[in-house]
C-alpha cells in the first residue's frame, strides 16, 4: 500500500490472517515461502482461518495418512497423554515395544531404533552403516543417487545429491558420493575399496516422482551382496502403505510379478506418515545389523516416546482394521486413470508417474504457479521438483474426493 493510501477503518484492522502473517514476518525465521494460514481440519480437508475450505491432497507432504483430527488417534493421544507423555530412553515403555514389534513384523526380522524425523531415521543408518564399515576393514562411502532427498541435518544434505541443497553448507560431511538413479552400471562403477553402502528412496519424492525399477531394485541388492555393502532404503515419503504396500520396494517388484524379498534392504528409514503428524522417525535394521549400535553408541531424548508410539500404533491398526492398502491402491488407480484423462484431453499434464497415494503430474509450467491456482480453487498440491505438483492424499480418501480434485484440475489448469 502506497504511503498516500487514505486510511480507512477497514485498513486499520488487519484480518486474522494477516495478523497471523504478520506474527511469522516479524518472529519466524524465513526458512519458507509459506501461503495459507489455515486454522483446522477434518478427513482430507482444511479450513483456512477465514473459514474457506481446500481438499488437502497434500497431506502435509506425506504425513497425515489418516487425514485430519482422526477420532482413533486423537482418542489414542488423549489416552496416552493422560497415563504418560515421556520417560526418557533410559526406561521401557510398553508402547515403544509393540510398535517395534509391528515394524518387524510388516518389515522383516531384525530391529528398530526410534528418532523424530525422517533426517534423523536417516542419520542412525549413517552411523550404523559407519560402524559396519568399520569392523569390516575401514570402509566409510556411501552411494547415494543423483536428484535424491534425504533430510536437512548436516548427514542429510551431504547424503543429498543435489547441489542446490548443499549450497552455501560446507564443508560437508564426507564420505557421500552420488551416482544415476535407476543406473546400475553407475553404482557399481562408484564402488570404491571405501564403500561400505548403497542408498536411495524407492520412489523419489523431492525431485519430481520418479520410482526405482524392479532391476535396480534387484540389482542393488545384488551388488550389495556381491561387494560386501548394505543396502540403505530411505522410505521417509514412500513408505507406511502410501504405495499400498507397506514399502515401495514390495509394491514395485509384487506388480513386476517378483518377490519382494529378494530385495529387501538391510536397514529402511521411515517417518512422515508413520505418526499422522506426531513427529516420530524409525530405522528397522535387519537381523544381520540390528545390534550393531550397541549400549552408548546412539541415541536421542524425545525418539519413541510413549505418546507418539502410541499414535503410530493407532495409526497402523487402522490401516490394517479398515482396508486401506486396498484403498490406497483403488485411488491410485482412480487418479491415475484421471490425470490421464485430462491429458489425453489436451490439459497442460506431460507425464504421471508414481502409484497409489504419491502420484507426481509432470507440467509444462512452474509447479509453483499452477500449486497457488490450484489452492485458490481449493485442492491443495505439492510441488515436487522444478515441472511437477504432487498429490500425496490421506490413505483413507475417497473415490469421491479423488473426483473431486480431477474436477479441480480440469477447470483450472
Ligand atoms: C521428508 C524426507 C526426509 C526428511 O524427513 P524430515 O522429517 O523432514 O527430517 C528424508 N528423506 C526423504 C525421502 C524425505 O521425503
Amino acid at each position: 500500500m502506497s504511503s498516500s493510501t487514505p486510511l480507512n477503518s477497514t485498513e486499520s484492522a488487519p484480518s486474522r490472517a494477516e495478523e497471523i502473517r504478520h506474527l511469522f514476518d516479524r518472529y519466524v525465521a524465513p526458512t519458507y515461502r509459506r501461503s495459507l494460514v489455515l486454522s483446522h481440519g477434518s478427513g482430507s480437508f482444511v479450513w483456512d482461518v477465514d473459514g474457506k475450505r481446500y481438499l488437502d491432497f497434500g497431506g502435509g507432504i506425506a504425513v497425515t495418512a489418516l487425514g485430519h483430527a482422526h477420532p482413533r488417534v486423537a482418542q489414542a493421544l488423549a489416552q496416552q497423554a493422560s497415563r504418560l507423555v515421556h520417560v526418557s530412553n533410559l526406561f521401557h515403555t510398553e508402547p515403544q515395544g509393540l510398535l517395534a514389534r509391528k515394524l518387524v513384523e510388516l518389515t522383516g526380522p531384525g530391529k528398530v531404533f526410534f528418532a523424530n524425523s525422517g533426517a534423523e531415521s536417516n542419520e542412525a543408518l549413517f552411523k550404523m552403516a559407519r560402524r559396519f564399515g568399520q569392523e569390516t576393514g575401514g570402509r566409510f562411502e556411501i552411494i547415494t543417487a543423483l536428484d535424491s532427498f534425504h533430510g536437512r541435518t548436516l548427514g542429510g544434505i551431504s547424503a543429498t545429491g543435489q547441489d542446490k541443497i548443499k549450497a552455501g553448507f560446507g564443508p560437508l560431511v564426507p564420505g557421500f558420493v552420488h551416482a544415476t538413479f535407476n543406473d546400475l552400471d553407475a553404482f557399481a562403477r562408484a564402488i570404491t575399496p571405501q564403500t561400505v553402502a548403497v542408498m536411495i528412496e524407492g520412489i523419489r519424492g523431492e525431485s519430481g516422482i520418479h520410482p526405482a525399477t524392479p532391476e535396480f531394485l534387484l540389482g542393488l541388492r545384488r551388488l550389495a551382496d556381491q561387494h560386501n555393502l548394505l543396502f540403505l532404503f530411505d522410505a521417509v515419503q514412500c513408505g507406511m502403505f502410501r504405495t499400498g504396500h507397506f514399502q515401495s520396494y514390495e509394491t514395485i517388484l509384487s506388480e513386476a510379478g517378483i518377490d519382494p524379498v529378494l530385495a529387501r534392504p538391510d536397514a529402511i528409514s521411515m517417518a512422515k506418515s508413520l505418526g499422522n503428524g506426531l513427529p516420530i522417525g524409525a530405522a528397522w535394521f535387519s537381523s544381520k545389523v540390528a545390534d550393531l549400535l550397541g549400549p552408548g553408541s546412539h541415541g536421542t531424548t524425545y525418539g519413541g516416546s510413549p505418546l507418539v508410539c502410541a499414535a503410530a500404533l493407532e495409526v497402523l491398526h487402522t490401516i490394517e482394521d479398515e482396508n486401506l492398502a486396498d484403498n490406497v491402491r483403488r485411488i491410485g488407480r482412480r487418479l491415475r486413470s484421471g490425470l490421464e484423462e485430462l491429458r489425453a484431453q489436451g490439459k497442460p499434464i506431460k507425464d504421471v508417474r508414481g502409484c497409489g497415494a504419491m502420484i507426481g503430474m509432470e507440467l509444462d509450467r512452474d509447479p509453483l504457479e499452477a500449486a497457488a491456482q490450484l489452492r485458490q480453487a481449493g485442492l491443495i498440491l505439492i510441488p515436487s521438483g522444478h515441472n511437477t505438483l504432487r498429490f500425496l492424499p490421506p490413505l483413507n480418501a475417497t473415490e469421491d474426493e479423488v473426483a473431486l480434485a480431477l474436477q479441480l484440475i480440469k477447470d483450472t489448469l
